[in-house]
């Protein structure tokens, strides 16, 4: 079994809604997000031949995944009041709202699907919050 691993990462502010402690108010990350897919052989057309599948491709397609999340603030749906949301989208802020609080956890869940969707055997996400805080999601 081939394994290839790319990296990509994104910036953006959350919060964990019902957390009690630092977590629970706006802060920041640089989420680093490490994928690695596997093939088991390897293709043989002349571009790609050798290759489980080009790292360019493969790092596109995880920046375009991520690029929706890149310097927004992350909120879970609901957990903010109505008026709040209202007053963050007229003052222009890119507000992503999540079906899930968005922990390390859930997002590593969150590609890993979005990945497996495009046709890729996904053996695994990581996703770090900080550099040594990591989450990952494998079937
Ligand atoms: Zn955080």
């Amino acid at each position: 079994m081939y394994q290839l691993t790319v990296e990509q990462s994104f910036d953006s502010a959350h919060f964990l809604s019902g957390y009690e402690g630092k977590c629970g108010n706006i802060h920041g990350h640089r989420w680093k997000v490490v994928l690695s897919v596997e093939a088991s052989s390897l293709k043989e057309d002349r571009q790609q031949r050798g290759m489980c599948v080009d790292f360019s491709t493969l790092k596109e397609m995880l920046k375009g995944i991520l690029e929706r999340y890149d310097h927004t603030l992350l909120v879970e749906k609901a957990s903010l009041k109505e008026k709040t949301m209202e007053a963050l989208l007229e003052e222009g802020f890119s507000v992503v709202e999540l079906e899930f609080r968005p922990t390390a956890e859930n997002f590593a869940r969150h590609f890993y699907e979005q990945i497996k969707a495009k046709g890729y055997q996904v053996a695994m996400v990581q996703v770090y919050e900080t550099p040594n805080n990591c989450a990952a999601y494998r079937e």
